[in-house]
C-alpha cells in the first residue's frame, strides 16, 4: 500500500545514518521500505525523513531515526528473536524489528497510543507485531524467557524484573541514567546473576515511568 512518496528523502536519511555509523543493510533497507511518514501527524509528513524526534500523541515522542537505527544495530536481531520492546509509542521501533524476521512483543502504559497503535499496524501491513498494554516495568511474564529486551524510555536503573525476563546469553539495550541525557547501554546475560555491560554514548528519551495510563 506505501507508495514510497519521499523516496529521495528517505534516500538522503539513509546515507546520513549510515554516515552516522549504521552499517547494517538490513536496518538502513527498513528506513528505506517503512513509510515512516505514517507514524506522524499527517501535516507533518516531511519531518518524517529527518534525522528528529518528533511528537506523538499522550506528550509522548517517535524516537530519533538514528536512535532506533543504533539501538536496533546493538540488539544484533536474527530472524527469528524474540523480542520485547518497552514503549511501544509510535509503533515504529517495533516495526523496524518485525522488518528484520524477529517475533516482536510490545508493551505500552498509555491507553491512547496503545489503542491508536493497535489499529494503525494491521493497516499498514504489520499484523505479526503482540501490542501489549501494561506497565513495561512488569515485562511480559506470558511470553518470557526473550532472546533480547530493548527498552525506549530513559531508566533510572537496569530494570531487574526485565533482567529475569532475559535468556541466558540474551541482550538488553536501554538508555539509563538520573538526568536527561542518558547513557546508551548493552547489558549481555551472563547467568541468572551476572551481566556485562557496555556504554554507546549520549542520548535523550522520555522517561520510563512506573504504572500505566
Ligand atoms: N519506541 C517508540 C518510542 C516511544 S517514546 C517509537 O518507536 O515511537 C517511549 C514510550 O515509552 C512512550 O510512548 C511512553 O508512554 C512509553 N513508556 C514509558 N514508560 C513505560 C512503561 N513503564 N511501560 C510501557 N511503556 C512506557
Amino acid at each position: 500500500m506505501d507508495t514510497y512518496r519521499h523516496k529521495g528523502l528517505r534516500q538522503k536519511l539513509v546515507q546520513e545514518l549510515g554516515k552516522k555509523g549504521i552499517s547494517d543493510q538490513n536496518i538502513l533497507q527498513a528506513f528505506i521500505d517503512i513509510p515512516r511518514h505514517y507514524f506522524i501527524d499527517k501535516a507533518f509528513a516531511d519531518w518524517a525523513y529527518k534525522d528528529v524526534a518528533f511528537p506523538i500523541d499522550a506528550d509522548q515522542t517517535i524516537s530519533q531515526p538514528y536512535t532506533v537505527a543504533i539501538q536496533t544495530q546493538l540488539l544484533d536481531v536474527k530472524k527469528g528473536d524474540k523480542i520485547l520492546e518497552i514503549g511501544t509509542g509510535s509503533g515504529f521501533q517495533a516495526c523496524v524489528l518485525a522488518y528484520l524476521g524477529a517475533k516482536v512483543y510490545s508493551i505500552e502504559r498509555q491507553k491512547k497510543l496503545f489503542d491508536s497503535v493497535s489499529e494503525f499496524l494491521p493497516s499498514i501491513g504489520f499484523n505479526q507485531v503482540r501490542l501489549l498494554y501494561g506497565d513495561g516495568y512488569l515485562g511480559a511474564p506470558r511470553f518470557a524467557p526473550f532472546d533480547k529486551i530493548i527498552v525506549t524510555a530513559g531508566a533510572t536503573e537496569i530494570p531487574q524484573v526485565l533482567f529475569q525476563q532475559l535468556k541466558i546469553g540474551g541482550i538488553m539495550v536501554l538508555p539509563q541514567g538520573k538526568s536527561e541525557v542518558l547513557d546508551m547501554i548493552r547489558v549481555t546475560k551472563i547467568s541468572e546473576t551476572e551481566h556485562q555491560k557496555e556504554e554507546f554514548g549520549k542520548f535523550r528519551f522520555v522517561p520510563f515511568v512506573k504504572g500505566v495510563q
